[in-house]
């Protein structure tokens, strides 16, 4: 297979920097573009040394320039969870709206490919159970996720332009809830609140009646749909996550399990527009890339438990 010379914004992020690992792994050559707002660098500290990899410290808002050719680029930069991007909005609007005009800007002076990193938000709060690529969602714009959701949306809308009217080598994937060791222990998303919250004897917080859902994909799984899609000739976006339904009562009872502890739980209010209900239709990367997940969510959870504790020790 070809080596290729790929660029990753966001890569010092959980996603990007388990990425960045995989595809260096792979023989190619990465540079992480990342400015660190929500990205940590101590998740591509272990690259520092690779021949193979390059770290530019920039915000994507921002004119991008990469010196030589280019095969490949991949814009992961955005603040991605629901406290992230509510104590962030503008810059989230700015990385989605210009952060992408800028990537496919990149993609086309280097006569690259492209893929877009957007999410399951596009669907908001959904009316169609399990999600499939066709639905067109249900989300409110003036909404406190308004900001990712929308800015999300334009995004798919330009590089599906970008594709259409200048011929970008384009790919899009809709990236449903996701976990693993590298999440940041305070960004608010469930699985690491819980587990910090066990691993400090504290009362898990469940927001509302606990009965809403989600769907939880291990991260190897994810990067492996990306991997696939990446080297797939297919324009349209494509759902990757796990369709394996869970409500929020009872992930928090598997993770009290999983810690062994003994756990209190207290009920807060719901986040404004927060989905009742989520679980993606993979037929598509089924059939396209023949891929599903096939990392079990306890399987999963035992293992982002043992990354949380080992880092919990060193606090
Ligand atoms: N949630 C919760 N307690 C927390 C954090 C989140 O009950 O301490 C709920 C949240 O209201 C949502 C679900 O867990 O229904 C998933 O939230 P997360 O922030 O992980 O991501 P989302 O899927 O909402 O973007």
């Amino acid at each position: 297979m070809k080596k290729m010379r790929i660029v990753l914004t966001g890569g010092a992020g959980f996603i990007g920097s388990h990425l960045t690992s995989f595809l260096l792994n792979e023989g190619h050559s990465v540079i992480v573009l990342d400015n660190f707002i929500t990205g940590k660098r101590e998740n591509i500290e272990p690259f520092f040394d690779k021949e193979e990899f390059d770290f530019i410290e920039q915000d994507v808002t921002k004119y991008i320039d990469i010196e030589g050719d280019v095969d490949y680029i991949l814009h992961f930069a955005s603040p991605a969870s629901p406290i992230d991007y509510l104590k962030y909005p503008i810059q989230t609007m700015k990385v989605g709206a210009l952060g992408t005009l800028n990537t496919l800007g990149l993609a086309k002076m280097k006569k690259a490919k492209f893929l877009l990193a957007s999410t399951s938000e596009v669907y908001g709060d959904p009316k169609v159970h399990p999600q499939n690529e066709d639905y067109w969602g249900h989300v409110n714009p003036i909404g406190p996720r308004g900001v990712y959701d929308e800015s999300k949306r334009y995004a798919e809308a330009l590089t599906m332009a970008y594709h259409k009217f200048h011929l970008i080598d384009t790919r899009i994937i809709r990236i449903f809830n996701t976990f693993g060791p590298k999440m940041r222990p305070d960004d608010g998303r469930v699985i690491p609140t819980f587990v910090m919250q066990c691993l400090k004897g504290k009362s898990l917080t469940i927001f509302g009646s606990g009965k809403q859902t989600r769907s939880f994909c291990y991260i190897s799984d994810l990067i492996d749909g990306i991997y696939r899609l990446m080297m797939k000739d297919y324009h349209f976006p494509v759902n990757l996550g796990n369709p394996k339904e869970i409500s929020i009562e009872n992930l928090a009872k598997s993770i009290a399990n999983i810690t062994g502890r003994e756990v209190s739980i207290v009920y807060k209010g719901l986040p404004e527009d927060d989905p009742q209900c989520r679980k993606p239709d993979i037929s598509k990367a089924k059939e396209l890339l023949s891929w599903e997940p096939h990392v079990d969510l306890m399987k999963g959870l035992i293992e982002t438990v043992e990354w949380f504790q080992s880092l919990h020790k060193e606090v």
